[in-house]
């Protein structure tokens, strides 16, 4: 029968299931529907190819610290439109009353394992976790308050990179983050950096790849540029698997790839290793 003539598909007869919004996310990996509360059971990872789905900072601190053991530091610093970029204090207050929170990043103290520590947790729903001078200084923050309490520190990276809204005071926070790290190394104290998906731009280039130990959630992009940009400039054909943890973990930037259900044990038994 021609293709034209074919009757029009009606589908199977069955009444469209109501599916409340936000109940059911579909993987990115295999493209299977997973109700939220398996996925939350499963620390966001696809129970059937393993794709971790991105975590927001309070999840990410559950998924790691010692509970009841989180006390947060520095809450209370926000932007201000230096600048007076266009439409910045708009999506500052926008992402802030998404989030729940003032800034990209969530910082302070906790124990993993027993294991007391300082804490940084990038939080990718606000505005792409972008470094602006309030994330900077808070990781600085975070890096002193580790060397005052001798204490290792543990930042955990997902970010587009530096925030355009704050132009160079963005740029400065890469020098500065890098700078007390440099501090930190003096005073004998590890960095144990982790890569989550997405880590780029002044992010990549700055803080999160001078991790004493970098670990890496397994498939996650670590870059500076995007791979696009890449191939318009350079005008090459990029590798397969170009810009992945597993990429980065071959060509020595990354020490260790580290499953999400695996990371609390994993970051404890480096502080064990490190400072006992
Ligand atoms: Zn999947």
């Amino acid at each position: 029968m021609p293709i034209f003539n074919k009757p029009a598909f009606r589908g199977s007869g069955e009444k469209k299931r109501d599916m409340p919004e936000g109940l059911w996310q579909k993987c990115s990996g295999c493209g299977e529907v997973i109700h939220e509360l398996e996925l939350k059971k499963n620390l966001r990872v696809c129970p059937q190819c393993n794709f971790h789905f991105t975590l927001n900072s309070q999840e990410r601190i559950e998924s790691i610290t010692d509970p009841g053991t989180f006390e947060e530091t520095e809450k209370k610093i926000k932007s201000v439109d230096a600048l007076e970029f266009k439409g910045y204090k708009d999506k500052l207050a926008k992402y802030q009353k998404i989030t729940g929170l003032p800034e990209a990043i969530v910082t302070g103290r906790a124990k993993i394992i027993g294991h007391p520590v300082v804490l940084g947790v990038m939080d990718f729903r606000f505005l792409g976790a972008s470094m602006g001078s309030v994330v900077g200084e808070k990781i600085t923050r975070a890096i002193e308050l580790a060397i005052e309490e001798k204490s290792a520190i543990i930042i955990v990276s997902a970010s587009g990179g530096a925030r355009m809204h704050e132009g160079i005071l963005s740029l400065m926070q890469m020098a500065k983050t890098s700078g007390a790290l440099a501090l930190l190394d003096r005073a004998g104290l590890p960095f144990i950096s982790v890569l989550t998906h997405p880590t780029t731009g002044g992010v990549t280039a700055s803080f999160a790849t001078l991790g004493d130990i970098i670990l890496a959630e397994p498939g996650c992009m670590i870059g500076f540029a995007g791979p696009r940009v890449i191939k318009e400039t350079t005008h090459q054909d990029l590798p397969d698997g170009f810009q992945t943890a597993e990429f980065m973990h071959e060509h020595g930037l990354v020490d260790i790839i580290v499953e999400r259900r695996e990371l609390r044990e994993k970051l404890a038994s480096i502080l064990g290793y490190l400072l006992t």
